[in-house]
């Protein structure tokens, strides 16, 4: 049996109406790897505890910020879009998901989104809140690395890859700020951004502040972090 994959998307509004929007990429690159892909519906965060009883696995897809309130900020001028309805979602399925031991993926936004859930906060905008960045919002197709990321040697991750250094893309204006419980850097860029962390308990998380679902075509170190993720839910 294939392991079935719940993925979170982001709330859109559109002329035919409100629901939820998930980039092809990400479905595309769980198939690929062997997975089946199922979509959570935005607003019904009820049903949290029956979907993680019939997945396998849980990937937190990229998106829009979350509001700073959910980690005890007020929110900065800089500070992007919100959706409200997937903040709710995804902080109701995350500790849930932890507690089941369903293993979980994390890209992007979904690297955030779980580190505020385990108690962590975020740089509500990297260029204004850390001085000296590096561009972390590239101009570039989202099959191109452009900036390198620092892996740690005894990493989960590591294990993965097999490299201490790895190009990867870029899009993002905010980054992990102070650390949630149970998690451990194991990435960050060359100015000191996080860019990885995973779980310190036994269980399979994984979170990355790149978009690996945009690389895997032609990046077989990508490819292999959606192997991977799915071996460990089989
Ligand atoms: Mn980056």
């Amino acid at each position: 049996m294939k392991p079935k994959i719940a993925i979170t998307g982001t709330a859109m509004d559109t002329k035919y109406g409100y629901g939820t929007f998930l980039n092809r990429a990400y479905s595309e690159a769980v198939i690929k790897a062997g997975g089946i892909p199922v979509l959570l519906p935005l607003t019904f965060q009820d049903l949290c505890d029956e979907w993680l009883d019939s997945v396998d696995g849980l990937l937190l897809s990229g998106g829009e910020d979350v509001d700073p309130n959910r980690f005890g900020q007020h929110p900065i001028p800089k500070q992007g879009k919100i959706t409200p309805d997937r903040d709710v979602l995804e902080l109701s399925i995350i500790p849930k998901a932890i507690e089941k031991k369903i293993p979980i993926f994390a890209i992007c936004r979904g690297i955030q989104v779980l580190n505020i859930a385990c108690g962590g906060t975020l740089y509500q905008d990297i260029n204004s809140q850390i001085p000296g960045t590096i561009k972390h919002s590239q101009n570039a197709p989202r099959w191109f690395g452009t900036h390198y990321i620092d892996i740690a040697d005894n990493s989960k991750l590591h294990k993965i890859v097999q490299t201490s250094s790895m190009k990867v893309n870029s899009y993002h204006h905010q980054s992990i700020h102070t650390l949630g419980d149970g998690l451990e850097i194991v990435a960050h860029s060359s100015d000191g951004v996080i860019e990885a962390v995973e779980g310190t308990e036994n269980l399979y998380i994984l979170g990355v502040q790149w978009h690996p679902e945009g690389m895997w075509e032609r990046d077989s170190l990508q490819f292999e972090l959606f192997t991977a993720f799915i071996r460990e839910c089989q």
